[in-house]
């Protein structure tokens, strides 16, 4: 897995219920919005990510946003962030 999508599971992880657009988590993570954008097509496949069209819990635009569901809260992917 690589750093970056390390780095978007933390931040949503240490945001349990919010929805993040790519243009937000590019902005708290100072990455490019395409790199962030990639990262998150990528999480769809993870179990507890939940991706839609939504509000942004940081930005407030209505847009393609992800973030992990709270009633799954901690993720299964923590134990591939530790990198068992
Ligand atoms: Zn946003």
């Amino acid at each position: 897995m690589s750093i970056l999508r390390q780095r978007v599971i933390s931040l949503m992880q240490s945001r349990p219920g919010e929805r993040l657009c790519a243009s937000c988590v590019a902005e708290q993570l100072g990455v490019r919005h395409k790199n962030a954008h990639e990262a998150m097509l990528k999480l769809e496949a993870h179990l507890g990510f939940r991706r839609g069209y939504g509000r942004c819990s940081a930005c407030d635009k209505t847009r393609m946003v992800s973030g992990v569901a709270p009633d799954r809260a901690p993720a299964p992917t923590a134990n591939e962030v530790d990198g068992r």
